[in-house]
């Protein structure tokens, strides 16, 4: 199709789904389409796991948690969710269903009951223990440690200790009116309420990397394959370079090369200029020095992209908007009244769909180079482990970004044949091997501390640099974790709950084992 042509066809298009509504209830801004069917809500709020800490992590999903199962609700028409920096509660029903729904979840969060808190603590951990791991979080979390948008990659730490007064006082704080928004997909219920308290309206957390040096890698085996994740800005190139990358991937890898199931461009919102691009393909455990290979190739095909192939994916996305494989008229008004709303929050300046639609109409295949080279100034790629290393992955990101600290030092109960050793001082702890590689946690880094019961100390510092001191593992290790611990200030040390006798490690080597190798050392 020529471009005018196409310009035409969208404008058509475009301009029928284009009724916004805009208005205030109770002062919470409110966003309504008209579409048909039942009526849909979500009441969403700009708060999210990235404003949390590591000690504080899993309070917004709590809060959550325990509003819900405070609304008694047999038909199971509504839900929540928490994500990086917006947490909403979504609804379908009658009018004054929804009308209900919107107004106890008001009341709720702003008076949190204590009846269920405990038990929801429990519903929380049993999630946990389902969720699976996620490449795209592990690659936020080596590119912001454990603040911010790394968070999202942690553990809910926070939950056992959260206590309801501080659950209350951080609900309060967060779910405002100036921190909310209203969607709906049709006129708002008559004499529907959204009595929130006033507060500050919160921007979203600020984007702090700990890693400057890109591109750069780390060993990910869990992954199944090999991730990329870059920082893009939120521009209409972007929208072009994730199909040319999807189609590519997908004609290179499974198709041509048959290495990958499912290779994957995903494009996810941080704040609002800012969004994280990953691309990501899977293969089997033996196929995989293949895939990197394959995965290089087209990587570093992307600084080719000419115009023809900018107006195909033009017109692919197109079709997926509004063509023949856009979803209903419906949908697409309420997905448009939800970009609206997220948009509000991030503090986007709203653009209409009409406008995105030109501005895509005049992107250029430079443009996209462009786009792609910054890209790739930011790329983090978790890699598998014994592949050959190439130019185009970059540096490999140290362990921990902080230098070892002085201090005593402690063997460990397999030495000579475990050969490191733990060293600890008042900056803080590190496990040193005998090449001068190390894992560091310095105190003024630490972001949080798991103290078990049987001794056990976690550290884990801003870098996410993980320590686990076992107190079986090292000579005195009991009082050395003790000594250890009295550095570490109260509000950091998180309690956890007693460990299984057959969690607890031991020494892997006999004492004639150990015998030997001192006399094979002499
Ligand atoms: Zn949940």
């Amino acid at each position: 199709m020529q471009q005018s042509a196409l310009r035409e066809y969208n404008q058509i298009e475009y301009t029928a789904m284009t009724e916004l509504n805009w208005t205030e209830l109770d002062s919470v801004t409110t966003i309504w389409v008209e579409a048909p069917g039942p009526l849909r809500a979500g009441l969403l709020f700009r708060t999210g796991r990235a404003d949390e800490t590591l000690t504080t992590a899993g309070q917004t999903h709590l809060i959550e948690h325990v509003t819900l199962s405070s609304i008694h609700d047999p038909s199971q028409h509504h839900n929540g969710f928490v994500g990086e920096i917006i947490t909403g509660f979504l609804v379908m029903g009658q009018p004054q269903e929804v009308s209900d729904f919107l107004a106890k979840v008001c009341d709720t969060i702003q008076s949190l009951p204590g009846d269920r808190l405990e038990s929801e603590k429990q519903v929380l951990a049993a999630e946990s223990a389902t969720r699976r791991y996620d490449f795209r979080s592990n690659l936020l979390v080596w590119r912001y440690g454990t603040g911010g948008y790394g968070l999202t990659g942690m553990p809910e730490f926070g939950l056992h200790v959260i206590t309801l007064q501080q659950l209350r006082d951080y609900s309060v704080q967060r779910f405002t009116k100036e921190n909310a928004i209203l969607w709906l997909s049709g006129p708002p219920p008559v004499g529907l309420h959204l009595r929130l308290p006033h507060g500050i309206k919160q921007p979203p957390p600020p984007l702090a990397p700990i890693q400057w040096t890109f591109p750069g890698w780390f060993v990910d085996d869990v992954c199944g394959g090999i991730a990329a994740g870059a920082t893009v800005p939120r521009v209409s190139a972007s929208t072009i370079f994730c199909e040319i990358a999807s189609k590519r991937l997908r004609e290179r890898l499974r198709m041509a090369k048959a290495v990958s199931y499912a290779p994957a461009v995903l494009y996810d919102h941080l704040d609002a200029e800012t969004a994280h691009l990953i691309l990501y393909a899977d293969s089997a455990r033996e196929h995989r020095t293949e895939l990197v290979t394959l995965f290089g190739e087209v990587f570093e095909e992307f600084g080719k992209i000419d115009d023809l192939e900018v107006d195909r994916a033009r017109q692919q996305v197109h079709e997926h908007w509004v063509g023949s494989l856009a979803p209903p008229l419906a949908d697409r008004l309420m997905v448009e009244a939800q970009r609206a709303a997220m948009d509000q929050l991030f503090g986007r300046e709203l653009e209409s769909i009409e406008s995105i639609a030109t501005e895509m109409l005049s992107v250029t295949a430079s443009d996209v180079s462009k786009f792609w080279s910054d890209a790739q100034s930011t790329t983090l790629f978790a890699l598998p482990s014994g592949i050959r290393l190439q130019p185009w992955m970059g540096r490999q990101i140290p362990p921990s970004k902080v230098p070892a600290v002085q201090g005593q030092k402690v063997a460990s109960l397999d030495a000579p044949i475990q050969q490191e050793h733990l060293v600890y001082g008042l900056d803080g702890v590190s496990v040193v091997w005998p090449n001068g590689s190390h894992f560091t946690v310095r105190y003024s880094q630490l972001a949080g501390a798991l103290h078990y019961e049987d001794g056990c100390l976690c550290l884990i510092g801003f870098d996410a640099t993980t320590l686990m001191i076992e107190p079986t593992l090292w000579h005195n290790g009991q009082s050395v974790c003790r000594r250890i611990r009295e550095q570490i200030p109260r509000d950091l040390l998180l309690r956890q709950q007693p460990r299984p006798t057959s969690a607890i490690p031991k020494p892997k080597t006999t004492a004639w084992q150990r015998f030997q190798a001192r006399l094979t050392q002499r």
